[in-house]
């Protein structure tokens, strides 16, 4: 006997066994190819006026996007792929997904979501994941509660991006880990009045403890910055990986990351020399970026 997962046919036999002795390797994902491109956003402000919305600073500014670049980026897409980003947040559905399926994801939950952001992905039909950062709402350059409900309302998805944005989350004890992801999501659960169960981690510092700390406060669908379209299991929770947009990025190579996989092998390459360069650097590497950034932006 076999089961259809997917386009596959698992026997009953396999996946007995591997619900047997591998009770967080969910049935719905196994021997099954989904593929999902998750494209990562921060901010969209106005050129010399990077620190109006989200976070400041040289180091932020670097993702933020003009109003300009960020309507190019959408319409390039929109003639790439005529798929709508993908906003269900089941980890059964977004794991199950037999087609290439795409979404598009912002970051800190800076102003920018509400007077930029949202218009732009409507007038396509789209809608975005917005991950806050929950200490931050109501500061001036960061979304309030109502705009958190509005967002919501207009049918996009809230997820949590921690409390406090530690610089380094995955350095947290487990006991700050499951604090974070927890008192966020319940921050989001009171404004939307809807179950918070998706998440992305800050600054790109993933760890399985970041997860499985996640995956204690109800998390189901966490994304985090490694470029990869391979989604995997943390225990229950799916963790997707996503394609870093910066300030600069053409139109065409925001676009090929949806489409071309050569596009998506070249940031995981160069992500994965930098991963190389900070473990073998260390501090240095800190140091080395900080100069680089001040170059290119500076105060
Ligand atoms: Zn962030």
């Amino acid at each position: 006997m076999t089961t259809r997962i997917g386009r596959s046919l698992v026997p009953d036999s396999r996946r007995q066994w591997y619900n047997r002795n591998c009770p967080h390797f969910t049935p719905y994902s196994f021997g099954h190819r989904s593929m999902l491109i998750n494209l990562l956003y921060h901010d969209v402000t106005p050129a010399g006026h990077e620190d109006d919305s989200g976070f400041s600073g040289p180091g932020a500014a670097r993702y933020k996007l003009t109003p300009a670049e960020f309507q190019s980026h959408l319409e390039r897409i929109a003639k790439t792929t005529r798929r709508s980003p993908l906003t269900s947040t089941s980890p059964e559905e977004l794991a199950s997904t037999n087609q290439p399926q795409w979404t598009i994801t912002f970051d800190d939950g800076g102003l920018s979501a509400l007077t930029e952001i949202a218009d732009k992905l409507e007038r396509y039909g789209w809608r975005g994941w917005f991950f806050m950062a929950t200490d931050f709402i109501g500061q001036p350059t960061f979304c309030s509660r109502e705009q958190i409900l509005e967002l919501h309302q207009r049918g996009h998805v809230i997820g949590s991006h921690s409390c406090s944005h530690p610089e380094r989350i995955s350095s947290c004890s487990r006991e700050q880990l499951v604090d974070e992801w927890t008192r966020s999501c319940r921050v989001l659960e009171e404004i939307i009045q809807s179950p918070v169960t998706t998440a992305s981690v800050p600054g790109g510092f993933y760890s399985k403890d970041v997860a499985r700390a996640a995956v204690a406060a109800g998390i189901r669908v966490l994304f985090n910055s490694e470029p990869t379209t391979k989604p995997h299991h943390v225990e229950n929770a799916l963790i997707l990986g996503r394609y870093n947009v910066y300030c600069g990025m053409s139109a065409d190579n925001a676009a090929s990351l949806v489409k071309s996989p050569l596009r998506r092998w070249r940031q995981a390459a160069f992500w994965n020399m930098k991963k190389v360069a900070k473990v073998v650097a260390g501090p240095t590497y800190k140091a080395i970026r900080q100069r680089i950034l001040a170059r290119n932006f500076p105060e």
